[in-house]
């Protein structure tokens, strides 16, 4: 290498492409070459669980596929980034803005370590989000706490175009990295294919083969056409606004539809990025008051998929076999384990968090704490999903209970959704339910619980 080369740092994270990717971009601008680099954060390695752990480990040999050169070192960024940019010389250290609680607390450290060792800067350039949280805004200045008008400014407000894909980047190849390690797969589990190309695959098949029905069937777990992108978007093998831009040139109700479930995973992201201790802490404060169960032999039960409530324990078990659920599943299995089992919503949060591979910290605590009754937008607490009517109307064909509880196909469709020996009667629980939720109520200066 000439002395007078410069090298530019690519910092990977939640980002592993190499198409609409504008930090790239701006990283092969800044330099003669680039060096990629991904750090192994123990922070965020240990908590993220076998699957997700699998699929990144997945998700980066896909990237190293494409990326000659690439670093992966483990430790805490705060030290391996200044000094790998010592190590090559970097002014400047590229990456995606993080919007996550641990994130930009990270990403400060980082800035002030690199400010300090080497006098390199870190430059942020855009986000996983089509629109970066902050930027929606009401007139009055504030950010949203409801859906709905958040998405109408939220579109009002647009976004970029995808940004240009390069080819020919110089990449910085004579550093090594650390050996990936094994990844160790939950035995059953199946994980969908990981990378950009993967990615771009099952989008397109989407497209072609469900969009045109996805307002109509999306709740229906047995037809499984929902377009499964949530494991790729989550680890940025495709950007939104790249999919957003292929929406634009389809029409009808469908594609409105995707675009607004899309939309909500921004509007978490910003409900996050403004009210960080809601990762943990209930959105409506009052709901914390209320009595809950500690987790015990029926929280287990809940884990496994042995509660004896087919659709309940369908879901818990496609968790374990695929680390992903059906976003109905999702709820009903949600809404079970507060309101059927009376435990705190954290618990749940926290298993899913354990086995999804999607596992995202704002759609998760988020959708988890608008079944609780205590997020944004949330259903009152009081409605109550039926699990076996829930069962009945979004897996009508039983299917969806047969793929994944495999005792229960013998039955016929019109006994398959009745519990069997379940571990609590859903009547009486939600009689109880509803006492617990009255003597919250009770005990609000109003007499009633207040939205915030
Ligand atoms: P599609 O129906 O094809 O939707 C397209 C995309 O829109 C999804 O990939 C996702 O990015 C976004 N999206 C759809 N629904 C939602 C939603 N309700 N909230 C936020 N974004 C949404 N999603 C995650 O990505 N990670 C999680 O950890 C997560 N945990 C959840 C926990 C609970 C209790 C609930 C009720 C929902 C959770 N969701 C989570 C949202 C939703 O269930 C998944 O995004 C969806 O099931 C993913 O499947 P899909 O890609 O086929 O969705």
């Amino acid at each position: 290498m000439m002395a007078s080369m410069s090298t530019s740092i690519m910092w990977f994270r939640r980002d592993l492409r190499l198409g609409d990717n504008p930090a790239l971009v701006a990283a092969a601008d800044a330099a003669d070459d680039v060096l990629a680099v991904f750090v192994v954060d123990p922070r965020l390695w240990g908590p993220a669980g076998a699957p997700r752990r699998a699929y990144l480990l997945a998700s980066l040999r896909s990237l190293a596929g494409r990326i000659e050169g690439l670093v992966v070192r483990s430790g805490d960024p705060v030290d391996v980034v200044p000094s790998l940019a010592v190590e090559v010389g970097a002014r400047e250290v590229f990456c995606a803005a993080d919007f996550g609680p641990y994130g930009i607390q990270r990403d400060a450290g980082v800035e002030a370590a690199l400010a300090k060792t080497s006098g390199a800067r870190l430059v942020r350039r855009g986000s996983p989000y089509a629109v970066s949280p902050g930027l929606v805004l009401t007139q009055q200045g504030h950010g949203y706490q409801v859906f709905t008008p958040f998405y109408r400014a939220w579109r009002e407000h647009g976004w970029a175009e995808p940004a240009p894909t390069l080819r020919g980047i110089d990449w910085r190849r004579d550093l090594s990295g650390d050996e990936l390690p094994e990844p160790e797969i939950p035995e059953g589990m199946y994980l969908p294919d990981a990378g950009e190309a993967a990615a771009r695959r099952r989008w397109h098949a989407f497209l072609e083969t469900h969009l045109s029905h996805y307002a109509e069937d999306r709740d229906r777990p047995d037809l499984d056409i929902t377009s499964r992108m949530s494991v790729h978007l989550k680890w940025g093998e495709i950007h939104p606004r790249t999919m957003l831009a292929d929406l634009r040139a389809r029409r009808g109700e469908s594609r409105r539809r995707y675009e607004t479930e899309l939309a909500w995973r921004e509007f978490y992201a910003d409900v996050l990025a403004r009210r960080p201790e809601s990762a943990r802490e209930y959105y409506r404060p009052e709901l914390a008051q209320m009595a809950y169960a500690e987790p015990g032999e029926r929280f287990d039960a809940w884990r496994e998929g042995r509660t004896g409530y087919p659709i309940v324990d369908a879901g818990m078990r496609q968790l374990r076999s695929e680390g992903w659920m059906h976003n109905r599943v999702r709820m009903i299995v949600a809404s079970f384990l507060v309101k059927d089992l009376h435990i705190e919503w954290q618990h749940g949060a926290r298993h899913f968090m354990r086995w999804l591979v999607d596992g995202d910290l704002a759609s998760n605590q988020h959708g988890w704490q608008w079944t609780a009754g205590c997020g944004t937008d949330a259903a009152p607490y009081f409605r109550i999903f039926n699990p076996i009517e829930q069962g009945r109307r979004f897996d009508p064909s039983g299917d969806y209970i047969r793929r994944h509880v495999p005792e229960l196909r013998h039955l016929p469709t019109e006994e398959l959704h009745q519990p069997q020996h379940p571990i609590v009667d859903h009547a009486a629980e939600r009689r109880e339910s509803l006492a617990r939720y009255q003597a919250v109520r009770n005990q609000s200066p109003e007499g009633e619980v207040r939205p915030v």
